[in-house]
């Protein structure tokens, strides 16, 4: 419990740690925690204390025992995963929106929380590119999410809803034109006849949010294959393939995940191709996941790359995070439909004690209705403080800054020689640099059986992984290769910080080609 003075002095405290803390990370912490499992279960009671504790013993247990817990994803040096910016703004506009908290459910909780969501979603729609369509006043919008995970399972949703009501209306018009056709063709039962034959579509690099979609929902998840000669990217003859013989055997698609900037490799799947493959399937929906590279539209001189255009020609939904490059912290995903009746019909279940004259009116957002809790955070207060407090060229700069990095960094990468006779490049780039990832193997000259490049790479990661001063990730590329992912993004990461980790990577790399 506190009192007002009592969380004044605590809160300047508390403000005062987490400045030492950003000011003390690069020179002083490891970026990889290195606590062994179940530590913290031996540091502290097994049972909540029965009289309350001192507020500054609390948090001086944060610094003692959490903080050895935390792997730092502020880290200049962590190049794991994807970059996940913490940003002092959004934190500071965190603080704001704890202190006016409410479940946010509809317009009448708090006006505010609902009308700024609208506006900075729009705002981003136009900070993107995206189409006109995806602002409040085109029918569709942004609504905010706590992952992509949750942003793919209700576009999911809404889209089977969609395929449901169309496949039920196709068996409505045949039932009233032929009266001696089956039961399971009158709507109501159609609905269940048809839920059974629904089909989930991706590729082998979609990220595992669709397949999680798949799971929850029941449908099946094809993952259709793809190559490495077209980049790891989804095309729509392979789509059209496996669709067709889904087809035949009586099976209806209804969602199709297509990826810009998957996680693994950051490949971009061919949009146009997929798009002109579903026009034959007006029962299936595109939804684009672009949970980490999407931030790059910011910078009008990636959108062609990232296939903007056939985003905004062919997406019914579209998600990105904030959270990840997108400098506001933990949890902010952004949704964007092209039609707000896409979740309102499938989620909208407005019961009696929930109605207002202003819902009823149709004059406001009841964003309950367009996601699947009841209750949502105040997560655009983060959003409107970052994008004004960097303005839109200081969002674009740190995107810039970051794939500057990436560049210089595969140019460090492709320009390093085995010391071995025959010489020659040591590593390669698995992937083209997609925004600021990087994907590369050791791969010295006249080494070329890929059972041993294979055994190299891993036992070189191996080597990395167990070093706590940088943190990379690895990935399993089709084809079996085996190779390391170093994805750049964080604010505080310079030029230093990545030849610095880069010359910590050479050091695990066998002395045999290294002299
Ligand atoms: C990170 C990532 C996800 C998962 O994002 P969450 O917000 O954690 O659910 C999905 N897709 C891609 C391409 C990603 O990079």
């Amino acid at each position: 419990m506190l009192d007002i003075e009592s969380f004044r002095k605590a809160g300047y405290l508390a403000i005062d740690r987490i400045c030492d803390y950003y000011t003390a990370l690069q020179t002083q912490r490891d970026v990889v925690s290195s606590v062994e499992p179940g530590y913290l279960a031996k540091l502290v009671p097994n049972a909540a204390p029965n009289d309350g504790e001192d507020i500054d013993i609390i948090a001086n247990d944060f610094q003692s025992l959490i903080m050895p817990g935390i792997t730092h994803w502020q880290h200049p040096k962590f190049f794991a995963y994807f970059p996940a910016n913490a940003n002092l703004v959004s934190i500071l506009a965190d603080i704001y929106a704890s202190s006016v908290s409410n479940p946010g459910f509809g317009w009448t909780c708090s006006p505010a929380c609902t009308e700024l969501e609208s506006i900075v979603m729009d705002w981003s729609t136009r900070l993107f590119g995206l189409d006109d369509a995806f602002l409040y006043s085109g029918g569709g919008g942004g609504i905010i999410m706590g992952s992509a995970s949750e942003s793919a399972l209700t576009a999911a949703i809404g889209a089977r809803e969609r395929a449901l009501r169309i496949l039920a209306a196709q068996d409505k018009k045949q039932h009233e034109q032929d009266s001696s056709l089956p039961e399971t063709s009158i709507p109501l039962h159609s609905r269940e006849k048809w839920s059974q034959r629904l089909v989930m579509y991706g590729s082998t690099q979609t990220h595992s949010i669709g397949a999680k979609a798949a799971l929850i929902m029941g449908h099946p998840f094809r993952a259709v294959p793809v190559t490495l000669e077209d980049g790891f990217s989804l095309r729509g003859d392979a789509l059209r393939a496996v669709m067709e013989e889904d087809k035949a055997a009586g099976l209806v698609p209804f969602f199709v995940i297509g990826t810009v900037g998957t996680t693994s490799s950051g490949a971009v799947d061919n949009i146009t191709e997929i798009g002109e493959v579903l026009e034959d399937y007006p029962t299936a929906h595109l939804h684009i996941d672009a949970a980490w590279a999407g931030m790059g539209y910011a910078c009008p001189e990636y959108r062609e790359i990232l296939r903007l255009e056939d985003v905004n020609k062919y997406a019914a939904s579209y998600s990105s995070n904030f959270h990840k490059q997108g400098l506001v912290h933990f949890d902010c995903s952004a949704i964007w439909v092209r039609d707000r009746t896409l979740l309102t019909e499938a989620l909208d279940v407005t019961p009696e004690f929930l109605r207002t004259k202003q819902g009823d009116a149709g004059l406001v957002i009841d964003y309950r209705n367009l996601q699947l809790a009841l209750g949502r955070k105040f997560r655009s207060l983060k959003l409107w403080f970052v994008l004004r407090s960097y303005g839109v060229s200081g969002f674009q700069a740190h995107i810039r800054k970051s794939v500057d990095l990436a560049n210089r960094l595969a140019t460090l990468i492709t320009s390093t020689t085995s010391s071995t006779t025959p010489s020659g490049p040591l590593f390669e780039l698995v992937a083209p640099i997609s925004l600021s990832l990087v994907v590369f193997r050791l791969h010295p000259p006249g080494v070329s059986d890929e059972v041993e490049l294979d055994k190299l790479n891993r036992s070189f990661y191996d080597r990395i992984n167990r070093r706590k001063d940088i943190m990379l990730t690895q990935t399993l590329l089709p084809g079996q290769l085996f190779c390391i992912r170093w994805a750049i993004g964080a604010e505080s990461t310079r030029w230093e910080d990545v030849a610095g980790a880069w010359e910590s990577v050479m050091e695990e790399v066998d002395g045999k080609y290294v002299g």
